[in-house]
């Protein structure tokens, strides 16, 4: 009988011109071709989006938040009901964060110490303690394809001496993940570092030389898309992205603007999630080859076109703008569906694009022209 599926990552071309590369994230739930962008289902759903519209795009993986589902309906429950895939009939990948960025999201609601965090429930205020142990009992309980460390995340902006404390912090928290995590691993499951450090170059790179001595399935820079300014963004990610080992995925945790991937791309950088795509079609910005357009605008009160010419989802296909813009003034549920799916189309064509020209060896051509309309 054929074993399960091993988590494992290939690298299958390199671009000649950036340090962009073409690869494959082979899962128990199925192969996912890199660079990929992972919708985000933060309840196990992807918000507005039903799971046969997202394999009709083919999305293979989405993340799910560890902090959301520990809550409600609480992972032993899901852990009873089969696992996360079969509770939400979802045939993809998944990859769970760790609930950190959560933790850290809530910030008056914690208390941090060397053992974990203690954390009031943002729904009913209900105390838990989050360790990193616990963390990844919880997602062992999901059963995600994909799970995290835990980790604690400095705001921006931070002072270099709590940076070096918190990042410290989160390394012993990581060596803490990986030693619970190797006690049941079977290879299914991957578990990836996360690099913290702020804005500090020295930080990043102890983080992620300490890291990597730990051999993690996959490697992540966190930390960013906190408030920092954009240059500041990319300076850290640009000297981030070559301390990651080369043979496993690269993961920068959301961020999501579409010039932002582009670039990380080129950095090296293959896996992707970001609210952006999903919470900006729900509140009216949609991403289209022409530009965004905020869809409540009057212009499009009586605008027959569809949303974007060049994109082949059934939103563009079936509806005009006049009519989106009627349905989202309107506060129909509809809207959201529609909107949702337009710009996730766009965001995985736009990853499509990518992997197209990697393949095909004129990525870094691709990407000069991107950087000049981006001026
Ligand atoms: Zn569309």
């Amino acid at each position: 009988m054929a074993g399960i599926q091993k988590f494992g990552f290939e690298v299958l071309h390199e671009d000649p011109g950036t340090r962009a590369r073409l690869g494959v994230l082979h899962t128990a739930h199925g192969d996912v071709p890199t660079p990929v962008f992972m919708p985000v289902g933060t309840a196990g759903a992807v918000k507005a989006m039903p799971a046969d519209f997202l394999e009709a795009l083919d999305a293979r993986i989405i993340l799910a938040n560890t902090y959301h589902l520990y809550l409600r309906p609480g992972h032993e429950r899901i852990k009873k009901l089969g696992g996360l895939h079969s509770f939400a009939s979802w045939n993809g990948a998944i990859l769970t964060d760790s609930g950190g960025y959560q933790v850290f999201s809530h910030r008056e609601l914690r208390d941090i110490s060397e053992e974990g965090v203690q954390f009031r429930s943002h729904i009913d205020g209900s105390q838990s303690f989050f360790t990193p142990e616990k963390v990844i009992e919880i997602q062992r309980a999901l059963g995600s394809d994909i799970a995290m460390i835990f980790d604690d995340c400095t705001p921006y902006p931070c002072g270099h001496v709590d940076a070096a404390a918190s990042m410290e912090l989160s390394l012993r928290w990581a060596k803490r993940c990986k030693e619970e995590w190797n006690r049941a691993d079977d290879g299914t499951q991957a578990l990836f570092g996360i690099i913290q450090g702020s804005v500090y170059p020295d930080l990043r790179k102890r983080s992620a030389e300490s890291l990597r001595e730990l051999d993690y399935s996959g490697m992540a820079i966190g930390g960013l898309s906190v408030g920092e300014p954009k240059d500041l963004m990319y300076e850290v990610m640009e000297s981030t992205a070559p301390l990651m080992p080369a043979d496993r995925p690269r993961y920068l945790m959301g961020v999501g603007m579409p010039e932002d991937i582009v670039r990380a791309v080129a950095q090296g950088i293959d896996m992707f999630d970001c609210v952006l795509p999903t919470r900006n079609a729900r509140n009216g910005y949609l991403f289209t080859s022409q530009g965004r357009i905020l869809i409540k605008n009057a212009l499009y009160a009586e605008d027959r076109e569809p949303l974007d010419p060049n994109c082949s989802c059934t939103t563009c296909r079936k509806y005009s703008r006049a009519y989106l813009r009627h349905l989202f003034l309107s506060g129909e549920h509809l809207y959201a569906v529609y909107g949702t799916l337009h710009n996730l189309t766009f965001y995985l064509d736009m990853m499509r694009k990518i992997r197209q020209s990697i393949r095909l060896g004129n990525f870094g051509k691709w990407f000069g022209l991107m950087e000049k309309e981006g001026d």
